[in-house]
C-alpha cells in the first residue's frame, strides 16, 4: 500500500519517514500542523541546503527527489544542448530572414528591406536585441523604410508599432515637415479621417485642408 505514508489507515500510524533519504532529500520531521489544513507534509533538507516540505506519497512514489534544484539542473543541461534554437528569439530571427529573402513579399524582400551582415549570425542578433521583454513584443523597425540592423530595431508592442507606422508618414504643410499624427492633431483632424483620405489617393494638401466633414 504505497499511499499509507500520509494517513493513519484503520488506526495504524503513518509510516515514519524520519531519517530516510529520497534522492537528494533527507527527511527531518513531520509538520505539526498545516495552516490551511489538509494532509501534513514532511520537512526535508535537500543536499543543496534548501528546506522543503513534501507529501509522504510524493517521497515514497519517487516523484519528489529534491527541493527543485534537480529539475532546474536538468533543464539547464537541456537548454545548453539545444542552444537557443527553441527560443522565441530564434524564431523571430529566422522569420525576419525569410521575410527579407522572399522577393515576393512586397513589404520586405520585394522592396529591398534586408537584414544587416552582422545579423546573419543569430548570436550577434541576440546579443544586440536581448531577450524579448514579453509575449506582446515583437521586432520593430523604427524607420519603416530602413533595414533590420541594430540601430533601427527594437522590441515593441503592437500599439507602439502602430504609432510608429503613423509617425513615418510625413507631410509638408505650409513649408513645415510634419508627421501625420502631429499634423492631424495640429489641424484638429481625426487621425483616421486623414489616413483614409490619403489611402484614397487625395493630394496631401487637400487631405489636410478640406473641412472635417467633406465626403471621402
Ligand atoms: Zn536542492
Amino acid at each position: 500500500m504505497a499511499f499509507k505514508s500520509d494517513f493513519a489507515i484503520l488506526g495504524r500510524p503513518a509510516t515514519d519517514l524520519r531519517g530516510k533519504t529520497f534522492g537528494r532529500l533527507l527527511v527531518k520531521e513531520k509538520e505539526k500542523a498545516r495552516p490551511e489544513g489538509g494532509n501534513l507534509k514532511w520537512i526535508c533538507v535537500c543536499s543543496c541546503g534548501t528546506e522543503s516540505r513534501v507529501y509522504g506519497h510524493s517521497l515514497m512514489g519517487g516523484r519528489t527527489q529534491s527541493c527543485g534544484c534537480l529539475h532546474r539542473e536538468k533543464m539547464k543541461t537541456q537548454f545548453r544542448t539545444h542552444g537557443k534554437r527553441q527560443t522565441v528569439e530564434y524564431t523571430v530571427w529566422s522569420n525576419m530572414r525569410s521575410r527579407c529573402n522572399d522577393p515576393n513579399l512586397a513589404d520586405y524582400g520585394g522592396r529591398g528591406i534586408s537584414v544587416c551582415e552582422r545579423w546573419s549570425n543569430f548570436n550577434a542578433f541576440y546579443e544586440d536585441m536581448g531577450p524579448r521583454p514579453s509575449p506582446k513584443h515583437s521586432i520593430d523597425r523604427i524607420n519603416n523604410d530602413g533595414n533590420y540592423e541594430p540601430s533601427n530595431c527594437r522590441w515593441a508592442t503592437l500599439t507602439q508599432q502602430k504609432r510608429n507606422m503613423r509617425r513615418n508618414v510625413v507631410a509638408t504643410i505650409n513649408g513645415e515637415r510634419l508627421h501625420l499624427m502631429d499634423a492631424a492633431s495640429r489641424l484638429g483632424l481625426c487621425h483616421s479621417t486623414l489616413t483614409l483620405r490619403i489611402k484614397r489617393g487625395w493630394p496631401i494638401e487637400r487631405a489636410f485642408t478640406a473641412p472635417k466633414h467633406t465626403r471621402i
